[in-house]
């Protein structure tokens, strides 16, 4: 699986996406190629074009450096609007926010629900099949056994990843 460094306009880190959202960044023309991976190509019936690396907004997004506060989009954004737990990808109108240990457990221990390592983004029917139990007991893990649920921060986002040769002079590692 191809994945591909997304660049702020500044040229910093953002995030590391997968090959069918960094095909949508370009249909919309919302980012210019920085590198491509050498020798393969992105076919399509009609055309053909270089298999982008790296892509780099032509819109600079403001990123707040640390302390991302919470927010359900932030959630489905660190999640690349996949569901954590079957691993399918999320349309914007189906994309939900699970509650890792569920709401009424934190109401009762007094820990806030809403938190980065709280929150998954979730598909209706695993966020149905889960049915406000923890995770544990409704018999359900995460679809990649190395994900953790944590802050996004432009670092985690990159090491995540294997980092592609032409990634490296773009971040700091
Ligand atoms: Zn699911």
């Amino acid at each position: 699986m191809i994945n591909v460094l997304l660049l702020n306009a500044s040229f910093e880190p953002l995030a590391v996406v997968g090959l069918s959202r960094a095909v949508s960044l370009i249909m919309d023309g919302k980012v210019d190629l920085v590198e491509a991976v050498p020798g393969r190509e992105l076919r399509s019936p009609s055309t053909r074009q270089p298999m982008p690396s790296v892509l780099r907004l032509r819109y600079y997004v403001n990123v707040p450096r640390r302390g991302v506060g919470w927010s359900r989009r932030g959630v489905l954004t660190r999640d690349h609007y996949t569901c954590q737990y079957c691993g399918k990808r999320l349309g914007a109108h189906e994309a939900t926010i699970d509650h890792v240990a569920p709401q009424w457990h934190c109401r009762a221990h007094n820990i806030p629900p809403n938190t980065w390592s709280n929150t998954v983004a979730c598909c209706p029917r695993c966020q149905q099949r889960k049915g406000g139990r923890s995770m544990h007991d409704a018999g359900l893990r995460f679809h990649d056994p190395n994900y953790e649920p944590k802050t996004p921060r432009t670092s985690y986002l990159v090491m995540t990843s294997s980092i592609r040769p032409e990634w490296k002079q773009y971040i700091r590692i």
